[in-house]
């Protein structure tokens, strides 16, 4: 490669969901963009994330219906699950997805370069290549950070594969364990206990705070809380884990909640307690580059404490969430190319979705923060059992809660349980982006049957003039 293919207007570290978004948009923009990658295009989302986990629930959800079959009048005598044709159909989804993000980089003109990068300037990478060509220095005016972050570890609980697991070999587990005990209660904790579940596996979920999904409205997790345990996982929150022994094909987990302690037996052990940041990039203390908990601090235009160093993603702090990483990707390179814009990423308007059976997803303020925000509130609900559409499906679990401001009608947050609420979401965040009012939401005409009509009717609830219930 000649000096002039190894110098860019813009460097990417991290091919995550973050950094390939970013790179596709600032080639759109006329950059000359090197996206550098130590393992695969498409970071932990598509690889051992999104992805591979959501290929996985939706083997299990299939197997939890078809365990319903009679209900629906399906005779499906002599049901047998084979855990490792859904973790390979979940391989290969991922690899499918990676191989996309290599035709997308190829079709955007990206120079992509195998390997690690290090800087060794503020302008200049060292790039020890995967293979020969990748191998050496490459100079960018701008150098993007989206390096992603990784699985949390508890102090003396090493990984080992077979006992203790992080998410990535929970996602890789050839066999379905006896049992589980799964340490936080997160959205990676409680979709894997979803997973294992349906499996057959005795999952116990152990979470330190009040709740599990600890970020999400209060109504919400006591009902998926209701559900989870309806299925036969068990929860133990506000409980510790204060000891892990691991021996031969097992491990017991000595938990204490108000000053009682019990032990649990595991076959397996999965830590989910949530990721640090990959923030230890060769050169980048050098530069002086500051960090807050670990994550890269970044004003409203991404950019780090250094000139032309910018970071994004689940480095750039919470929450990891791969659209967040994407959005602030795109954003990011835009106002590189707008120096005067400096609207910054709203977090409010950031969903957060957990893809267990049922589903939760939410956007903005609960109804906890928002009163403690100060704001007088309207709350509208409408729980599916009065949805037609939930009703024919026989998913009637769950609701939609609408939050409003009511004084102004603004929408201050959307928080809905059940079938599809993952989908659901996008129609709240339209509704806030655009600053939509119960009744525009409502006055929106939804097609009927359809779930959606649940969020017209608690957006009509807000206002005391919900229909169906
Ligand atoms: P990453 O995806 O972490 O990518 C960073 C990349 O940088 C990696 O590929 C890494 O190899 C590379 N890299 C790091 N250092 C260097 C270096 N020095 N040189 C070269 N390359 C380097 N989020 C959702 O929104 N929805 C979900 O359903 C969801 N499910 C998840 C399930 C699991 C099990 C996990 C673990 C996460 C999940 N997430 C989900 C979170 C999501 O994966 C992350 O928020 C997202 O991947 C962050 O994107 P990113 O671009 O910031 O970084």
């Amino acid at each position: 490669m000649g000096s002039d293919e190894r110098t860019f207007d813009l460097a990417v570290i991290g091919a995550g969901p973050g950094g390939y978004v970013a790179s596709i948009r600032a080639a759109q923009l006329g950059m000359r963009v090197a996206l550098v990658e130590r393992d695969r295009l498409g970071g932990i989302c598509l690889n051992w994330g999104c992805i591979p986990t959501k290929a996985l629930l939706q083997s299990a959800h299939i197997l939890s219906l078809m365990r319903r079959a009679e209900e629906f009048g399906i005779h499906a005598d002599n049901l047998r699950a084979d855990f490792g044709v859904a973790v390979t159909r979940s391989r290969e989804k991922a690899e499918r997805l990676s191989k996309g993000i290599e035709y997308l980089m190829r079709k955007n003109k990206v120079a992509v370069f195998p390997g690690e990068a290090r800087f060794t300037s503020a302008t200049a990478l060292e790039i020890t290549g995967r293979d020969e060509k990748s191998n050496g220095s490459i100079r960018a005016e701008r150098i993007l950070l989206a390096t992603g972050s990784r699985p949390r570890l508890l102090p003396g609980l090493p990984i080992d594969g077979k006992v203790v697991l992080t998410s990535t070999e929970a996602m890789l587990l050839g066999r379905v364990p006896a049992s589980m005990i799964i340490i936080g209660g997160g959205a990676i904790g409680v979709e894997f206990a979803d997973i294992y579940q349906a499996y057959g596996t005795a999952v116990t979920i152990v979470e330190l705070l009040p709740t599990i999904l600890p970020y999400e409205d209060e109504e919400i997790t006591a009902l998926l809380h209701r559900s989870l345990t309806k299925k036969g996982i068990r929860i133990l929150t506000g409980t510790k884990v204060e000891q892990v022994i691991v021996g031969a094909g097992e491990a017991k987990v000595r938990v204490s909640s108000n000053g009682d302690s019990q032990e649990l037996l595991g076959e397996t052990v999965l830590v989910a307690v949530g990721r640090v940041p990959n923030s230890e990039v060769g050169g980048l203390k050098e530069l002086g580059v500051a960090t807050k908990n670990g994550y890269v601090a970044v004003n409203e235009r991404m950019e780090s404490s250094v000139a032309g160093i910018y970071a994004i993603g689940d480095l750039a702090g919470a929450p990891l969430l791969a659209h967040k990483a994407s959005h602030e990707g795109i954003v990011v390179v835009e106002k590189m190319a707008k120096p005067d814009d400096v609207t910054p990423v709203d977090p409010r308007r950031i969903p957060s979705c957990t893809y267990c059976y049922p589903q939760v997803a939410s956007i903005g303020l609960t109804e906890a923060k928002a009163k403690a925000e100060g704001h007088a509130i309207r709350v509208g609900r409408f729980p599916f059992s009065a949805s037609g559409m939930a009703i024919t499906l026989g998913e009637t679990e769950g609701m939609v809660k609408v939050i409003a401001d009511a004084t102004h009608g603004e929408i201050l947050g959307v928080h809905i349980m059940g079938a599809h609420a993952t989908e659901l979401i996008a129609e709240a965040g339209l509704a806030m982006a655009l600053e939509a009012t119960p009744e525009e939401i409502a006055g929106s005409i939804h097609a009927h049957p359809t779930l959606s009509e649940a969020m017209g009717e608690a957006a009509l609830a807000t206002l005391g003039r919900t229909i169906h219930v």
